[in-house]
């Protein structure tokens, strides 16, 4: 539980500071924090200045500006951030800047964009932070991991011996099953259409390896 005295010294700390030093700061109170406290600071903080847009939901607020965060790529419909609390160091969260809760919801043109952008980011994370994998996540719904209110593309670096846990048990499905679900979630493809999708913000010589 965190005290409104000490929601209001925080945000009173923030005001007093610059836009980067206050992402900083606003980083360093955060990490002193179990998860639980965070969401609350990043509630509160996000309620009051929001008026509680979109059931005060922080990436909304962080969207619009009004959380400091450590910002890698962003644009008119995106933005991709540093997760304060990652599963490795260099884990970034893209999220549209218009409210969804999952996936489903985010219009195909936007989702597009994104699966582009957090493959670039995928691939910085080869180059730049000497990743030896990456995984790029995407957990809809409570049941599926889901601990955000507003859909997450998680993009983590991944490292030899680094714990991080990703994985199921196999089930066994019989072959006349199989052939059962795949007709009841065929999906046919469109008709192509003429979309290009600019290069941006990436290296020419950025591969991955
Ligand atoms: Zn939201």
């Amino acid at each position: 539980m965190v005290s409104d005295e000490k929601i209001e010294e925080i945000k009173k700390e923030l005001m007093s500071l610059g836009p980067e030093e206050q992402q900083k700061k606003f980083q360093e109170i955060l990490k002193e924090m179990d998860p639980e406290e965070q969401k609350e600071v990043i509630e509160k903080l996000t309620g009051k200045k929001a008026g509680g847009g979109e059931g005060g939901c922080p990436f909304c607020s962080m969207a619009k500006g009004e959380i400091p965060v450590t910002t890698v790529y962003e644009d008119s419909d995106m933005m991709a951030i540093l997760d304060i609390n990652p599963a490795n160091k260099g884990h970034v969260l893209l999220f549209p800047r218009e409210h969804a809760s999952i996936l489903a919801e985010v219009p195909d043109n936007i989702v597009s964009k994104m699966f582009v952008v957090a493959n670039k980011i995928a691939k910085t994370q080869f180059e730049k932070l000497d990743a030896k994998g990456t995984n790029i996540l995407v957990s809809n719904g409570q049941i599926a991991g889901q601990t955000a209110p507003h859909v997450l593309v998680n993009i983590i670096p991944r490292f030899e011996g680094d714990k991080v846990a990703i994985g199921w048990e196999r089930k066994q499905v019989p072959e006349e099953e199989l052939a059962e679900i795949a007709k009841k979630i065929e999906i046919k493809p469109e008709p192509k259409k003429a979309e290009i999708v600019h290069e941006e913000g990436l290296k020419e010589e950025t591969r991955v390896p």
